[in-house]
């Protein structure tokens, strides 16, 4: 039988409602308890001023400390490996650097790593009488990336910190301000940056439990995170340091940096590779490379000219070796009797770069190097650059056994293996081609003194060699360069029965034919791709590695 359920009797309403009351009295007094727990504990923080978040640089509310601060450079130099550290506990400093990262030990026990540059270096943060819990458990929580002002002392390690570059030493923090908060989630993480990326055409190699591979396209994404990895930062400092090089060298040898324009009024070089932008009412070119004006400027008397600048290519690449936007490092000078007295600069110009970079830029270049495993780069050892006939260069290809004709222009292929080749015979990574076939050079070039170019009525005047020579490293092509018509008539004619005609009376070629009209010496020069300097240089899988913000016919941003 289903027995109903004995319910307790209500109580009466005016005891309920006193209940109820006893129950909030009771909740406020324990919430009371706790505030005034926690402000005694507040109270009691004895580090509560040595920590937090600064107010923004700029604010109102910002005031400025004035304590003079150094850098985690100044500090491995200053107190080096034998530098012993006089003062009992540590030195005292100040400095401002990104944390790396920051983790919790214990309680009690937090570490970090912070970076500046390329130094890094560990800190603790350990509490005691002076130092709260509190404090510790700030720091070990400060989110990676964020940009951190650091009161601590510098002391020596008892074992070299295997994680920081600068091993012998370590910060014992004694205060720590945030002063510019990184989100807690980033797009992604510095050290996916600093990780290898595949070789063109390898597999990725994916370790079990490993974090993946952030492809080139994420870590282009988001180039700010991605810049910020050491070999990253190398790469640049190698990049200006070529650029510095280059106009070193060249300046010791009088030549004089110039500007050429960019935006031009018609495309001048003949091509089709011509980016067309809108200009007020009308449109105009994006330079293709400052040739023409490199030559004018020889003409305008100015003898040796340089220039370092954007060069355009609407060329629709999707190699790893071809930007739509590159560096140009750009030369041309007057010769006296053989366009070789201007080969034999670029030459030694190329090896007073690599030599630089071997000097001044060892750390950078062994740091890259440590993350894309390359072969160390070998110059000639004689200190003399093999420089190669196109003619002899096609047949140590055929002795190879490769078909190819002698006047064919050299696949990407073809001129690797034409590296590998030279690199066997003359132990040199870096060579010069010389003499190619007229017919695959631009119209302005000076074609051999043997070559029809040079008969009037000759049955093919494209025929034959040319007096140009591109440069290699690794067997990619870094340089390309010619001597050039001086000539004004000789010009125009070349111009006419070229493979690829262009008119020399058109918009952007009159005023440059007519340079040659008022007495121009003979000049030859060069054009070099600094992206390729560097990628090839470091042994990077890709140009754009070598690009702060890479442009390709893909990507315009960011
Ligand atoms: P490639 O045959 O490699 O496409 P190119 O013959 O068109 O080069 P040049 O016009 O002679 O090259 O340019 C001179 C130098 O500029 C080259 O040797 C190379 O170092 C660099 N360069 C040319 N095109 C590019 C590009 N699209 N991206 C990056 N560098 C380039």
């Amino acid at each position: 039988m289903h027995l109903p359920t004995r319910l307790a009797p209500l109580p009466p309403r005016a005891t309920r409602a006193a209940k109820e009351k006893e129950k909030a009295e009771k909740a406020a007094k324990r919430k009371a308890a706790e505030d005034a727990q926690k402000k005694q504990q507040e109270g009691t923080d004895v580090s509560s001023n040595d920590y937090g978040d600064l107010p923004m640089i700029g604010s109102q509310e910002y005031k400025p400390s004035g304590v003079s601060r150094t850098t985690l450079a100044q500090i491995s130099e200053k107190y080096n490996e034998t530098t012993p550290i006089d003062e009992a506990g540590g030195v005292e400093v100040c400095f401002r650097a990104v944390v790396e990262n920051a983790r919790n030990q214990s309680a009690k026990l937090s570490f970090l790593v912070f970076r500046e540059g390329l130094n890094t270096i560990q800190a603790v943060v350990a509490a005691s009488d002076s130092l709260s819990r509190q404090m510790v458990k700030f720091a070990g929580s400060i989110n990676a990336e964020s940009v951190v002002l650091v009161h601590g002392l510098v002391k020596k390690t008892p074992e070299p910190v295997k994680s920081a570059t600068i091993s012998h030493l370590e910060i014992h923090i004694k205060k720590i301000y945030v002063v510019a908060k990184a989100d807690s989630q980033l797009p992604m993480q510095v050290q996916d940056a600093e990780r290898p990326l595949p070789l063109e055409g390898e597999e990725i190699k994916e370790e079990e439990g490993a974090r993946p591979i952030v492809t080139l396209n994420t870590r282009l994404n988001n180039r700010v995170i991605d810049l910020r990895g050491k070999h990253n930062r190398a790469i640049f400092a190698i990049k200006d340091g070529v650029t510095a090089l280059f106009q070193e060298f060249l300046r010791n040898q009088g030549f004089i940096g110039i500007q050429t324009p960019k935006l031009l009024g018609a495309p001048s070089e003949g091509g089709a590779n011509v980016f067309e932008v809108g200009y007020f009412a009308t449109k105009a070119f994006l330079a293709q490379s400052p040739q023409l004006y490199k030559q004018m400027l020889i003409a305008a008397r100015f003898e040796r000219v340089m220039e370092v600048g954007p060069v355009f290519r609407a060329e629709n690449s999707n190699t790893a070796r071809h930007l739509t936007e590159f560096t140009g490092l750009d030369l041309e000078m007057a010769f006296e009797e053989d366009y070789h007295e201007v080969v034999e600069v670029l030459e030694n110009l190329m090896l007073y770069i690599f030599n630089g970079l071997k000097s001044k830029y060892k750390r950078e270049t062994d740091l890259v190097r440590s993350i894309y495993h390359v072969d160390e780069f070998k110059l000639p050892e004689a200190g003399k650059v093999p420089r190669i006939p196109f003619a002899e260069g096609i047949q140590m290809l055929r002795d190879d056994g490769l078909e190819i004709g002698d006047y064919d222009d050299l696949s990407t292929p073809d001129e690797k293996r034409l590296g590998a080749l030279v690199l066997k015979k003359y132990g040199s990574d870096f060579y010069v081609l010389d003499q190619f076939p007229l017919n695959i050079r631009p119209f302005y070039t000076m074609p051999s003194h043997t070559a029809p170019a040079h008969q009037t009525g000759a049955k093919d005047p494209n025929s034959g060699y040319s007096n140009s020579y591109d440069f290699f490293m690794r067997g990619q092509e870094i340089l390309s360069g010619a001597q050039r018509i001086h000539d004004a008539e000789f010009l125009c004619k070349r111009m006419k029965e070229h493979a690829s005609p262009v008119d020399p009376n058109s918009d952007g070629l009159r005023d440059y034919v007519n340079a040659f009209r008022y007495g121009c010496p003979p000049h030859a020069g060069g054009g070099i791709g600094l992206e390729r300097i560097v990628m090839l240089w470091l042994g990077l899988p890709n140009v754009r590695l070598a690009s702060l913000f890479p442009r390709d016919p893909n990507r315009v941003m960011p």
